[in-house]
């Protein structure tokens, strides 16, 4: 790890990927920045937690309703960034960020509240127990660039309402996205020190994963996420893991072609293709397979591909080069061992540089790099199964575990489908929503992550629970205390007799020898 130390100085570089055009230069944060706004923030968190939550959940509202007054700026700030198309940038940015919000206002006050833990054991029937919800301190949140917006917005704002502090890290290649949360976020009131942005690369991200914070909220690859849980794992520090997905889509034999069609085609071109929750994976009934790839060909042929900014645009750039190189070494590895590209399959120059053409691919085997790793670009591979068994064998065959979806005419048919399948989340008849449900836990299983975002789940990672215990007998010494001796070992026997003898003589025989000890002298 003591190579990823090394905090990088210097500057990055915000570019427009749809037309290669500097938006703008920032200095990186060195170590001792980051330091620094990890300690600033230690400093402003008392008194935010101290603030009460009627008070941050009043900020809350605040900054909801400046960013909906704001939605369509935000939204082409996010475009001009990353390249979606602007429509892309208000569902599945700025929506899913204004209904977090909606979500945090109306049950973080019930969600955070202490409550109480009624007791079961006898011998503690007279104490008062409560779980009370404290915040860790200072969240540190790492994110990607692929949802600069909503991934570390809806993370901010349960970590922020939960009464912490966050120093964020996004992605070099999104800083200014994540600027302008900050500005949203500090007109609302939150304090200057209780969100701080620290712009860097990975250097930058490994300084605050080394430095005082409470617990991290990462976002990103599964390379980065393994190096950041053994630095992690040196020093104890609690770490939620958001990695990346094979997501696969299972289409049964009763399922509508139309809809599963249209529904792979929008699941695996959404952002270019660059979502955790990209359709990345396609099996077919056999039955289905070839009007169900023609379709997917066909709805493929009619995307607008081009600059997010015209809303006439369905697909627009990928982010980089480098993520272009990825793509299509993919597919030409699935070519080379047989795929058939039934459109696309090339990059677009007359685009610019980062556009790659929406591809079908037909006649994809499990060994091909394309089933396998992580494409992140737009390519929907489809595959053909002869049953259910075998498709969901396929689909569990992957080392991530995200999300899914099943396809099928019957509900009931499809949730006893999902039910087999590994993965954090599985929608029956839809793809990458469950993303927007604010309600919904967002992670994965195996090598897609550790821990929740989002919802209940996502808003319990950003508290840690104190069991907090009052006897209400302060004045009586404890049955269980020393002065042990045979009659004490038989009494207790007897209190065991009690509770779990199986007939009823034994145990009132038991209650009977268990009461000489609320007369025994203790120490
Ligand atoms: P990445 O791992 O390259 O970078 C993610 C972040 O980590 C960036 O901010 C980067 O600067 C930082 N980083 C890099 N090296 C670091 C280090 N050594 N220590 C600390 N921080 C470091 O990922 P990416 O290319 O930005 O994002 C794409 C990946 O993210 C894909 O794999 C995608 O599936 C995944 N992703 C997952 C989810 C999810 O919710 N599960 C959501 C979006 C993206």
């Amino acid at each position: 790890m003591a190579s990823e130390l090394q905090v990088g100085v210097g500057k990055i570089v915000s570019v427009n990927p749809a037309t290669g055009e500097i938006l703008r230069e920032l200095e990186c944060a060195d170590e001792s920045e980051v330091l620094a706004a990890v300690e600033r923030a230690h400093i402003a968190q008392s008194a935010w937690a101290d603030l009460g939550l009627e008070q941050r959940i009043a900020v809350l509202r605040e900054f909801q309703r400046n960013l909906y007054a704001r939605k369509s700026e935000v939204a082409a700030a996010i475009t001009r960034e990353v390249g979606k198309p602007l429509a892309e940038a208000l569902v599945t940015e700025v929506l899913v960020v204004l209904d977090a919000a909606r979500f945090l206002i109306h049950n973080a006050f019930s969600l955070l509240r202490d409550e109480p833990v009624p007791h079961g054991n006898l011998v503690t029937k007279l104490k008062r127990g409560w779980l009370v919800r404290e915040p860790h301190g200072v969240i540190g949140i790492i994110s990607p660039w692929n949802y600069p917006f909503s991934i570390p917005a809806t993370e901010t704002l349960a970590a922020l309402v939960a009464g912490n502090a966050v120093v964020l890290k996004p992605s070099e290649l999104t800083p200014l996205v994540a600027l302008e949360l900050a500005s949203l976020l500090h007109a609302a009131g939150v304090p200057e020190d209780v969100f701080q942005v620290v712009v860097g690369e990975g250097p930058a991200g490994a300084a605050l994963v080394h430095s005082p914070i409470n617990k991290l909220v990462f976002t990103g690859s599964v390379g980065t996420g393994k190096r950041i849980a053994a630095a992690a794992a040196d020093r104890l520090l609690p770490v939620v893991l958001e990695l990346g997905g094979k997501d696969p889509m299972l289409v049964l034999d009763d399922a509508d072609v139309d809809v599963a069609s249209s529904a792979a085609v929008w699941g695996a071109f959404v952002n270019a293709g660059q979502a955790c929750l990209s359709v990345e994976r396609c099996y077919v009934h056999r039955s289905l397979c070839e009007s169900f790839a023609q379709a997917c060909a066909e709805k493929t042929k009619k995307l607008r591909v081009g600059n997010g900014i015209d809303p006439h645009t369905d697909v627009g750039p990928m982010i980089q080069e480098r993520q272009v190189r990825i793509v299509e070494s993919h597919v030409e590895d699935a070519k080379s061992r047989g795929a058939r590209v039934l459109t696309g399959g090339t990059r677009m120059p007359e685009l610019g540089p980062n556009y790659y053409a929406p591809t079908v691919l037909a006649d994809v085997t499990h060994d091909m790099r394309i089933m396998r790793e992580e494409t992140f670009g737009p390519v929907l591979p489809v595959m053909a199964c002869n049953d259910v068994d075998e498709a969901v064998g396929l689909a569990n065959d992957s080392e991530y575990g995200l999300a899914a979806s099943v396809w099928t005419r019957d509900p009931k048919r499809g949730e006893r489908v999902a039910r087999r399948i590994h993965a954090g989340t599985v929608m029956v008849n839809d793809v990458i929503s469950c993303f927007g449900i604010s309600e919904a836990p967002h992670g994965g299983v195996k090598a897609s992550g550790v821990g929740r975002t989002h919802g209940r789940f996502g808003l319990e990672e950003m508290v840690r629970v104190k069991y907090l215990d009052t006897d209400r007998l302060p004045g009586m010494k404890k049955v269980w205390w020393h002065g042990y001796g045979e009659d004490f070992r038989r009494q207790m026997e007897g209190f065991l007799d009690m509770q779990f003898a199986s007939n009823l003589t034994a145990r009132l025989r038991g209650a009977l020898r268990a009461t000489g000890t609320l007369w025994r002298s203790r120490l």
